[in-house]
């Protein structure tokens, strides 16, 4: 983008409780950028007339739970990965059209990549959820040369419609103890553990050497990232992810790149 856009904003419902604004709010101020991150709360029924409003401002931003699939719907250009998510998290307008993007698949590539220490080619990978947050895993599994995925829902019908997008490496799984047989990376893509400290998948249940991948993130990290971690497991809670996907969208924004440090320490200070 070359001006800046008149607001940059959090879309979703709820989203009082999202770490975005104070992680990008200080990687605007670390860029000199004189704009404001603000979240707005926006009920599915408003929509299509806060996308408006903000088209007429050239505005630019983050799309989060439930939006995500409905803006990419009302783009004029969708990058490849955003078109095979069919979800966007990142938009912006430029030329007076609505352009959208997705990050969180490169930011969980990035978590798991490190979690399997970098040897993604051939893994196996238990998945459970079938939202969006798992399209974005299954999205980055697809550019893992071999790798194989079983997918386990709780409600079957949605893990077989998403199973039939991602056919080839994608296979649903009947039970959760099917789905992490033989996987050596676990992946939660449900709110499991989000409000309380319930865990996806028994700890005791998990493969010897399986890595953990919560997708949840938490002010402290997750039950079953810490778990998991004291069991020997190799673990990591969604925050990284979070991030990851916020800087690649700083950079969408404003072709530069963020202060990665900057954005953590708004984190976790
Ligand atoms: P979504 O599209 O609403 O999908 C939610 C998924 O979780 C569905 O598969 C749903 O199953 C399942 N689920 C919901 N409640 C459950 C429960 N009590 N027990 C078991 N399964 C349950 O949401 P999403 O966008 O995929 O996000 C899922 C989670 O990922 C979020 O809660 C968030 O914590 C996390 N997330 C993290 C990041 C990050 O940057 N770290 C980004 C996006 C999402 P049914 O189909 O059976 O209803």
């Amino acid at each position: 983008m070359s001006a800046l856009p008149g607001r940059l904003v959090l879309l979703g419902h709820p989203v009082a409780h999202s770490a975005s604004p104070r992680f990008q709010n200080a990687a605007l101020r670390a860029a000199g950028i004189p704009l404001v991150y603000e979240a707005l709360d926006v009920p599915l029924d408003a929509l299509d007339a806060t996308l408006d409003a903000l088209a007429l401002v050239h505005a630019a931003g983050n799309v989060t739970i439930p939006h995500k699939e409905a803006v990419a719907a009302r783009c004029a250009e969708l990058s490849p990965l955003a078109r095979r998510c069919g979800a966007v998290n990142v938009f912006w307008h430029q030329a007076g059209r609505l352009f959208g993007d997705n990050t969180d698949v490169a930011g969980v590539d990035v978590v798991a990549r490190a979690l399997l220490q970098g040897r993604c080619e051939g893994a196996r990978v238990a998945l459970i959820g079938a939202g969006g947050a798992a399209a974005a895993v299954l999205c980055a599994v697809e550019g893992w040369e071999g790798a194989r995925v079983r997918l386990y829902n709780r409600h079957m019908i949605r893990a077989e419609r998403l199973a039939e997008r991602f056919a080839g490496f994608t296979d649903v799984s009947q039970s959760i103890d099917e789905a992490i047989r033989d996987a050596n990376l676990v992946v939660n893509a449900t709110p499991t553990g989000l409000a309380d400290d319930s865990h996806p998948v028994a700890i005791s249940a998990l493969p010897n050497g399986a890595a953990v991948f919560d997708l949840v993130y938490r002010p402290e990290e997750t039950s079953w990232v810490r778990e998991a971690r004291e069991a020997g497991h190799r673990a990591a809670d969604g925050e990284g992810m979070l991030l990851e996907q916020g800087a690649l969208a700083f950079e969408r924004w404003f072709g530069q790149a963020p202060d990665r440090g900057a954005m953590w320490r708004a984190m976790h200070w």
